[in-house]
């Protein structure tokens, strides 16, 4: 059986990059085609217009990492987190008083850990493009994909080109592509008209707006843990009942915020372009805020950061024939509330590869197997263990919203908490 397959990978955030990682490391020729230049360049913009986003990575996602083998990514990854051991619930007493309350996520003091995305996903192009049978093709959008013939079309965008220029196109071919090019993914669109896929897309009725909560103002060779101006080891919430605001930390000091809001709060909130109800709006179901974020910080950044949407998808199978497979966001975008969505793309990948792993060693021995039937019943074992899997974790996604915004703050949960720890 033919070992060495032309692999080529649409997407190269975290979830493709690491499947090139997996795919390049079992020999095989590797192409990566992203629509964006290389996010290592300064002028290239990041994923969601602004500074790259804090995440919350979890032992699924590490354990993807652990197994790509690449020993030096994962003390990288180790070495730029920070460990959270806990929520921190902020909020304010009939009194008036302020108050936090700690609520570790474990009993034995595991911790998720706070990365940014940007820095993982910088790391992880580093190590592929130390490797020989690697090749990245930045600034490639896909635009068309024959599944039968194993064809696909780029169009090329080389930045210098103006706006009168036809873009070029280039036709390419391969064994296996892998689509990792998040929730509007191309390859799924194209996958659609060669495989019989159930598809179904919501928007929740929340946006999301990033802020910054400052580093302290300490000396440049002042202990890390000094810049903090709240615990750096909680991922911490406001819960607003219909609202919420969370500030993940980052590896400067700083803290990265995110509000959660309906579009009609968004809508109410924008109404005053001076951006007086904004302050008020915090104070009231937020407390506590406005003294970690100056209120004319908090204007600029509701005024000046982009208000996105949240999507969530679910389809089914991923994958068509030998050809072709989805991962990641392009499979199974999820509503942020879980901390899943990156960890679950990283462990489809290690599932992927397990499985195509597995039918090789079977047909090792098979003359007679090639490695496009081979790699077809993989594909087949491949959507179907994780579909289930996958579909789950979206709707614990979703449920996780009503457990974070309002359930951590009711009499029952913290009842209930209370009986689980004695
Ligand atoms: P993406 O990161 O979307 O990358 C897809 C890539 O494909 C992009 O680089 C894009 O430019 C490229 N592309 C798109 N179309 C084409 C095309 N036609 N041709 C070529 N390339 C193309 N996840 C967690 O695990 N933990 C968290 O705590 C967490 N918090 C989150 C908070 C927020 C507010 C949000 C919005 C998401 C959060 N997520 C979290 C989810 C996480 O960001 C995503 O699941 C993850 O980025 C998905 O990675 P991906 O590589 O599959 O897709």
């Amino acid at each position: 059986m033919d070992k060495k397959q032309k692999i080529v990978v649409i997407g190269a955030g975290p979830v493709g990059s690491l499947a090139a990682l997996y795919a390049a490391s079992r020999g095989n020729d590797v192409e990566i085609y992203e629509l964006r230049g290389d996010l290592r360049d300064p002028s290239t913009t990041p994923l969601n217009f602004t500074k790259s986003i804090n995440l919350a990575l979890s032992e699924r996602g590490l354990n993807a990492m652990r197994n790509a083998g690449q020993p030096k990514l994962i003390d990288h990854v180790l070495s730029a987190t920070i460990p959270m051991r806990g929520r921190m619930i902020h909020g304010k007493r009939p009194n008036g008083e302020l108050y936090e309350d700690a609520q570790d996520y474990d009993i034995h003091g595991r911790a998720i850990l706070a990365i940014d995305r940007g820095g993982l996903n910088k790391r992880l192009l580093d190590i592929l493009e130390a490797m020989p049978n690697v090749t990245f093709f930045f600034n490639h959008k896909l635009t068309g994909a024959d599944f039968k013939k194993n064809r696909a079309w780029f169009e090329v965008r080389d930045g210098s080109s103006s706006k009168d220029q036809r873009p070029q196109e280039i036709e390419i071919d391969f064994d296996l592509m892998i689509g990792a090019d998040g929730a509007h993914s191309a390859v799924r669109y194209h996958l659609m008209k060669y495989t019989r896929m159930d598809y179904k897309q919501e928007y929740i009725d929340t946006l999301w707006c990033e802020f910054q909560i400052q580093p302290k103002e300490t000396a440049a060779d002042a202990p890390l843990n000094s810049k903090f101006v709240i615990s750096p080891n909680h991922l911490h919430i406001w819960p607003g009942k219909e609202f919420m605001f969370i500030a993940i930390p980052s590896d400067d000091g700083s803290f990265t915020c995110t509000l959660f809001a309906p579009a009609a709060f968004y809508a109410h909130l924008e109404s005053d372009a001076s951006g007086s109800l904004i302050p008020p709006f915090f104070d009231k179901y937020f407390p506590g805020v406005t003294n970690l974020i100056p209120p004319e910080e908090l204007i600029a950044s509701f005024h000046k950061n982009p208000h996105l949407p949240l999507i969530n998808i679910k389809c089914k199978p991923y994958h068509f024939s030998s050809s072709a497979v989805i991962v990641g966001d392009a499979a199974h975008a999820m509503v942020p509330f879980y901390g899943q969505g990156m960890n679950a793309g990283l462990e489809d990948v290690r599932i992927l590869f397990d499985i195509l792993d597995k039918h090789a060693r079977m047909d090792e021995l098979n003359t007679t197997t090639d490695a496009a039937s081979t790699r077809e019943r993989a594909l087949n074992e491949y959507s179907t263990v994780r579909v289930q899997d996958a579909h789950a974790i979206n709707d614990l996604a979703l449920q996780n919203y009503v457990e974070m915004r309002a359930s951590v703050l009711s009499p029952a949960y913290r009842f209930r908490k209370w009986l689980e720890e004695g």
